[in-house]
């Protein structure tokens, strides 16, 4: 017997339909035995839309009223999937986050996970009761529902999977596991059967949605067995358990991967804002006044590039935000003209920023030079790069963005040619 944790995304319980099908995964997990907890998102397509009703009553809302709203559609798909279980004869119940309780830190919107009472669950497991736990979800400080930041079901289920320490955690979502890229931009995308938490953490950071990136850090942290598949599978064709291998992708330690590739995958972040200082002066201190401020404001400041001019006493400062804050960020900026010192600011909104990772990238010299040459060879024009020990980005115009995530997928061999 084993226990198992289990994740279904927006789109695995689109519909009433669909809810049945997952009841069928959850029901062949409880015949063959096992302890079950499942986490469920809001039904697709629900949570933007709640989303869009806490802008249209006020743009200027309380994050701790936008909890409680946008925390509803995981309640009602939570209850959906309980009844339907109970009318398969599987005795099921519905919690809620603060009813487990599963506590986060004061963050309303994107509040983390600080600790899971998993003791009334286990409890139930031993009553033969499977937990249906909506995701994204946990209570704050303040005694108030906190959300957990889009996608957060998926970190609900791997810290639950830590917490009561499951032999596995299943991540059902609406592809057959973690891609080289994005199946949707690139068809010759293979499936990962294994990738690495660091690339992983990477992927997830740099724009590859399939997981949310802090339940990637949470299994990597954890050491939680992390296993993404999908959930359009026949639910009685496939074997039960946490050692069953359907089509799908383990999360594991780069050691358990035997056949290690110089580049695993591509990911691509749209809505990247670049934003330049132009002659500034060249001195010790210009970065701290331009950044501090900038941080001090919980403006996102990713990409960095300087030039200096033949001379060296002026300077270009040439950064990239997330498009949001790009009006917040010129504010901050043009409030400190004097003290900064620059006589021109630009920006640019809508930009895309590709990726190239893989861990083999320690060991092995002039790997982005191949992506620099294939981008060339196809007129991408790269704006800015940005490079550490196991990526590289580079930051285009959102047109190219098709195709230069398939001319990178191919220049470093990574199409399928089946
Ligand atoms: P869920 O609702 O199940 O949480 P998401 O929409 O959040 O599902 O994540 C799944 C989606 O992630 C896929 O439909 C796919 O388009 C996208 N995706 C982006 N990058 C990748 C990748 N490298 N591998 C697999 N899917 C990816
Ligand atoms: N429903 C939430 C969202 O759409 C959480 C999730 O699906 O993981 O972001
Ligand atoms: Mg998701």
């Amino acid at each position: 017997m084993a226990r198992l944790v289990l994740k279904f995304g927006g789109t695995s319980v689109a519909d009433i339909d669909r809810i049945r099908n997952v009841a069928r995964h959850v029901k062949r997990e409880v015949d063959a035995g096992h302890q079950v907890a499942v986490v469920v998102s809001a039904m697709a397509g629900k949570t933007n839309e709640l989303v869009a009703w806490t802008r249209e009553a006020s743009p200027m809302h309380d994050a701790r009223e936008y909890d409680a709203v946008v925390a509803s559609g995981e309640q009602v798909t939570a209850g959906l999937l309980a009844i339907t279980l109970q009318g398969m004869g599987v005795e099921a119940r519905s919690w809620l986050g603060w009813q487990i309780p599963i506590r986060t830190n004061n963050a309303h919107g994107s509040a983390r996970i600080e600790e899971i009472d998993g003791s009334e669950l286990i409890r139930r497991f031993d009553l033969d009761q499977v937990a249906v736990i909506a995701g994204f979800q946990g209570i704050g400080p303040d005694n108030r529902i906190a959300t957990l930041g889009r996608g957060g079901s998926d970190t609900t289920a791997v810290a639950l999977a830590a917490a009561i320490q499951a032999d596995r955690c299943d991540i059902y979502t609406d592809v057959d596991g973690v891609y080289t890229t994005d199946p949707r931009i690139e068809p010759k995308a293979r499936r990962l059967d294994r990738i690495a938490f660091e690339e992983m953490l990477e992927m997830a950071s740099l724009g590859a949605k399939v997981l949310q990136v802090r339940s990637v850090e949470m299994a990597m942290v954890n050491g939680v067995k992390t296993f993404v598949r999908s959930s359009f599978d026949d639910p009685d064709a496939i074997e039960s358990g946490p050692d069953a291998s359907p089509p799908g992708t383990l999360i594991c330690d780069e050691d358990d991967i035997v056949e290690k590739e110089v580049v695993t995958g591509i990911a691509y972040a749209r809505d990247e804002a670049q934003i330049s200082l132009r002659r500034l002066p060249d001195k010790p201190g210009i970065s701290a006044a331009i950044f501090g401020p900038l941080a001090d404001e919980n403006v996102n400041v990713d990409m960095i590039v300087q030039s200096v001019s033949e001379d060296g006493s002026r300077t270009d400062m040439t950064f990239t935000v997330p498009d949001g804050d790009v009006e917040r960020a010129l504010k901050v900026l043009k409030d400190r003209r004097d003290a900064i010192g620059f006589e021109v600011i630009q920006s640019d909104k809508g930009l895309v920023k590709v990726s190239v990772i893989g861990i083999g990238m320690r060991s092995h010299a002039g790997v982005a030079s191949t992506a620099f040459a294939a981008l060339a060879q196809r007129g991408i024009n790269i704006r800015a790069i940005t490079t550490s020990e196991i990526k590289f980005s580079v930051l285009i115009d959102s047109e190219y963005t098709e195709l230069a995530v398939r001319t990178l997928h191919a220049a470093y061999g990574l199409d399928n040619v089946a």
